[in-house]
């Protein structure tokens, strides 16, 4: 376990970030499609106050379980969503993207004022959540990919691959080195994993 890092995988700077246990990826859908419906969502979430997104949310949690159901009981107008990669993996409704284009949530802002953890989407959905990536790997793999990838979708997929991260960073040591063909057949990898390692889109489930 990483004890003693200091960058957050989260928001590690140098324009990549992650979303992963929000459900980021858990579409069957492109990359540009996914993007172009976080774009929507935002566009959408625009239109209320997150303190109403979260007065919504709050209202569909069932008595009976503590778990959220917005889909069953918000607006379909609010909801906008595509068909999951993933049935049993999550897919949370308020990820969009945010003011600097990185996905983010729309109810829980990082810089909001008061704390809605605890009304997180996701809440009772799973009841112990450990990131691999946040407990294994080190500030310098962690600069490595966000630096390698400077976005929010290789990037993601590539520090939950921990296998290809590290295997990759051991062939080619020195990002201004890397050329355009080992780039090419490392996002091809990774696209193939996003299809094929259920486990990324089951993270903050119970049963993986
Ligand atoms: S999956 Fe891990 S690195 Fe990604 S947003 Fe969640 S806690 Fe952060
Ligand atoms: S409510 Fe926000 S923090 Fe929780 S899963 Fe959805 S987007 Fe992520």
């Amino acid at each position: 376990m990483n004890d003693t890092g200091t960058i957050n995988p989260c928001r590690p700077g140098f324009g990549a970030s992650c979303a992963l246990c929000c459900g980021s990826h858990n579409y069957d859908a492109s990359r540009e499609e996914i993007e172009s419906l976080f774009q929507k969502r935002r566009e959408m979430f625009r239109l209320f106050s997150s303190d109403y997104l979260l007065k919504q949310l709050r209202a569909s949690r069932s008595n009976l379980t503590g778990s959220y159901y917005p889909d069953r009981t918000i607006d379909n107008g609010i909801i906008i969503t595509m068909p999951k990669l993933y049935d049993d993996g999550l897919q949370c409704p308020f990820v969009c993207l945010l003011d600097d284009d990185t996905p983010g949530c729309a109810i829980y802002p990082a810089h909001g004022e008061d704390d809605r953890r605890f009304d997180c989407f996701q809440n009772y959905t799973c009841k112990y959540f450990s990131c691999a990536s946040k407990d294994i790997l080190t500030d310098e793999e962690i600069l490595y990919a966000a630096r390698l990838f400077h976005d929010w979708y290789y990037y993601t997929l590539f520090i939950h691959s921990i296998d290809i991260l590290r295997k990759f960073r051991l062939s080619h040591p020195i990002l201004e080195k890397i050329e355009e063909s080992a780039l090419s057949a490392l996002k091809q990898l990774l696209d193939a994993s996003l299809r094929s390692e259920k486990n990324l889109h089951t993270i903050t489930s119970y049963f993986t």
